[in-house]
């Protein structure tokens, strides 16, 4: 399931796609991120990395940057010095409301995270990553997709989502950023599908980033 990948093409921006962080999520991870081509890049770098199994900590509990997994994500962080950070996650059916919630900051501490389409969720990194291993300039993101393995549908059957249709928008995501290089072109890219929601990503950063821009 590990699985690494240099995209090279000459001058510009460094981008680090990470997924697979904790738990079993790297099995579905994967499947997005393999299918991410030398073609899909005009300019710049991109680093894909998915990480092996690993014990489930959550990204917001400042210990999981003290386990195995989270050291090895802040190494490759400090080694590439990305410009552009994505995190690739997936949840499970049951978790949907939880992460969606609009009370999420006052119990998890964080804005919710935002859907696009089809169960695909956007939102910003760990307030910890983001605050002390990044430029307030660079693109940070978290993308979320309901997992592929392991994930009985029969809660709450009506959020169930195809899983072939939500790794689709997950992977054209992926590919939008894979081909921006700085924030404006991005959110315009973004803008062009889901205005709405990045107006609201907009609006959650303020509030809780103060001036932090919304990925
Ligand atoms: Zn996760």
């Amino acid at each position: 399931m590990s699985f690494f990948k240099l995209i090279d093409k000459g001058p510009g921006i460094k981008r680090l796609f990470v997924g697979g962080v904790h738990g079993k999520e790297g099995f579905s991870t994967i499947k997005a991120l393999k299918r991410i081509q030398s073609s899909d890049v005009e300019t710049g770098r991109l680093i894909i990395y998915n990480c092996d199994q690993s014990k489930y900590i959550s990204t917001l509990d400042s210990n999981y940057y003290q386990s195995k997994m989270g050291k090895e994500i802040l190494r490759l962080i400090n080694y590439y010095q990305p410009e552009m950070y994505v995190e690739t996650h997936c949840y499970h059916h049951k978790s949907y409301e939880k992460l969606i919630d609009p009370q999420r900051e006052e119990i998890s501490g964080v804005p919710p995270l935002i859907e696009l389409e089809k169960g695909v969720l956007i939102g910003s990194v760990s307030p910890y990553l983001r605050t002390s291993s990044f430029k307030r300039e660079d693109v940070c993101l978290t993308l979320e997709m309901p997992c592929i393995t392991n994930n009985d549908c029969s809660y709450p059957e009506n959020k169930c989502q195809n899983p072939e249709e939500s790794l689709d928008i997950y992977l054209k995501i992926l590919k939008i950023l894979a081909d921006s290089n700085n924030r404006s072109e991005l959110e315009t890219k973004i803008s062009k599908y889901y205005p709405q929601q990045v107006k609201t990503a907009r609006h959650y950063a303020r509030e809780f980033f103060g001036e932090y821009p919304p990925f």
